[in-house]
């Protein structure tokens, strides 16, 4: 038997105690599909990692003196979007990688939401509109504006206006501006006969299986100067699964979530402002009290993000770390019980 041979049987063996891991506790089953082609990539891709090891694959980067220098991964493709039919009762998370940035797309088998669609760049809205597509994706029922800055709404009048989306209502907080790009924004809602909501503490978006509350901002927090502090802040319950998202809110906008008597609880829980440190404090990291951190932030940007500090916070409470910037897009998957992470692990209900 070969090297490859022996390290695709290693690697089988090994699946199928995974699928097995898997399987057990899973009630609902029905996930055998999912299941195979997770496993399959596996086979694949740690079938051909050994192969590249053994040196099978030499032959394919012979004489090509402009291909780059082979490295294992320097930056991770980005996951595939599952496909829009999706079994019944699952919902996906899926932080889309911007870059500097925030866009998330939470969706069911019939409905989707998306949170903010990053900067206006011209590279950003066709990586938001591929993505949807891939999904399946041509309703967004919600759109949700956090806050009227570039890094957040900055391509929503391009998504809101291309001929391949739907989008039916916009939940904005009820604050004013005046840049070039909240102008495109508002007018790509008006031209488009889009519904908007104005964001209020203790309101309700739901849509399909899709049930968020408002959690920010109330009414102290809008209006106001420092605009990441008017964020609308979103907490997702599915089954037992929850998520907490939190745009560019910062400390003072999170003291008043805490007291404000919701339950702020999530298993998984957006690191605020892309990990700055004016955000994710003490008080707001205890009220949540995460297993799971999400960091939606660029590669080498010039603000520091994620701050040290707030890493270091994360770490004490023993929360485990996603980035784009270091996996690319962030796909969760929840069956109302468990949550299949970015990195194939289950967080279990
Ligand atoms: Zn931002």
């Amino acid at each position: 038997m070969d090297i490859k041979k022996a390290a695709k049987k290693a690697v089988k063996s090994k699946a199928k105690n995974t699928i097995v891991g898997i399987k057990k506790g899973d009630k609902k089953g029905g996930k055998k599909g999912l299941i195979l082609g997770v496993v399959l990539l596996l086979i694949i891709g740690v079938g051909g990692f050994f192969a590249f090891q053994a040196g099978l694959l030499d032959g394919l980067f012979d004489g090509d003196e402009t291909a780059p220098a082979i490295t294992l991964m320097p930056t991770p493709p980005p996951a595939e979007a599952p496909p829009m039919e999706l079994p019944d009762g699952d919902l996906i998370v899926t932080f889309i990688n911007v870059g500097q940035g925030d866009a998330i797309l939470i969706r069911d088998g019939n409905s989707a939401v998306l949170i903010d669609a990053g900067d206006q760049r011209p590279g950003t809205a066709p990586i938001i509109l591929e993505y949807l597509e891939n999904a399946g994706v041509t309703t967004l029922n919600y759109i949700v504006g956090t806050h009227p800055h570039a890094d957040h709404i900055g391509s929503f009048a391009t998504i809101i206006n291309s001929e391949n989306v739907t989008v039916e209502a916009v939940v904005k907080p009820d604050q004013p501006h005046t840049t070039q790009v909240y102008n495109r924004f508002l007018t790509a809602i008006e031209d488009n006969n889009v519904r908007i909501v104005l964001a209020e503490r203790g309101e309700r978006i739901q849509t399909g299986s899709i049930d968020i509350m408002i959690v920010a901002p109330g009414p102290r927090d809008v209006p106001n100067r420092n605009l990441n502090n008017t964020s609308v802040v979103l907490h997702l319950t599915h089954g037992v699964n929850t998520f907490l998202f939190t745009g560019d809110a910062e400390v003072p906008s999170e003291q008043n979530m805490v007291t404000s008597g919701l339950d702020l609880s999530a298993d998984i829980m957006q690191a605020g402002h892309h990990g700055s440190r004016t955000s994710s404090s003490v008080a707001l990291v205890d009220a949540v009290n995460p297993s799971v951190i999400a960091i939606s932030v660029g590669a080498g940007n010039k603000y520091g993000h994620p701050h040290p500090c707030v890493m270091e916070r994360f770490e004490q409470i023993d929360a485990q770390i996603f980035r784009t910037d270091e996996l690319g897009h962030l796909v969760f998957v929840s069956n109302g019980q468990d949550v299949q992470l970015p990195d194939g692990t289950y967080l279990r209900g």
